[in-house]
């Protein structure tokens, strides 16, 4: 129960991190953060009752990373939400596509990749969307800023109470 998941959100309700209940508990009763969602129940100590937290918002300032988001697969995948972004199925077995064809000059960047299923992707090969006749349902872009880290993905079915604070658009 103590070392459960809890969404950690800054002064401005962004994701910043995920911490367990055990550390969530020391920062409520520090006065450091407080309480949004009690998800979880109570943990009765000898003289006292804790509300178990599932997401926290910090009291102090969080300061923004200024470089950029590093490209990855799974980075790509997340802010697409794991859903091609072709045929809007949700896939955990996604690929990298090069919405213009790196053949064609297309950069490895925020905004030329997409995540796209294996049969999209199979049917698009070394093709640009307009060329196989295919849309994407939105333009690749650099991921929000107010996902300042990757959720695992097993947490984003998890708790329906976090739902709420992830994916601000
Ligand atoms: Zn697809």
């Amino acid at each position: 129960m103590l070392n459960n998941p809890v969404l950690v959100l800054s002064q401005s309700y962004e994701a910043i991190n995920i911490c367990h209940v055990r550390r969530a508990i020391v920062l409520l009763l520090r006065g450091k953060a407080e309480m949004l969602e009690n998800g979880l129940g109570y943990i009765h100590s000898a003289n006292d009752i804790f509300p178990i937290p599932s997401v926290i918002k910090i009291a102090h300032m969080v300061k923004r990373p200024r470089h950029e988001k590093k490209l990855t697969r799974f980075g790509v995948f997340h802010r697409d939400r794991y859903t091609c972004q072709y045929c809007s199925k949700i896939s955990h077995q996604l690929t990298i596509d090069h919405v213009l064809p790196r053949n064609q000059g297309g950069e490895h960047c925020w905004e030329n990749v997409a995540s796209a299923c294996v049969s999209c992707n199979r049917r698009k090969a070394g093709r640009t969307p307009r060329q196989a006749n295919m849309k994407l349902i939105r333009q690749p872009n650099q991921p929000h800023n107010n996902l300042l880290f990757y959720i695992p993905r097993n947490y984003l079915e998890n708790p329906g109470e976090w739902q709420k604070y992830l994916f601000l658009d």
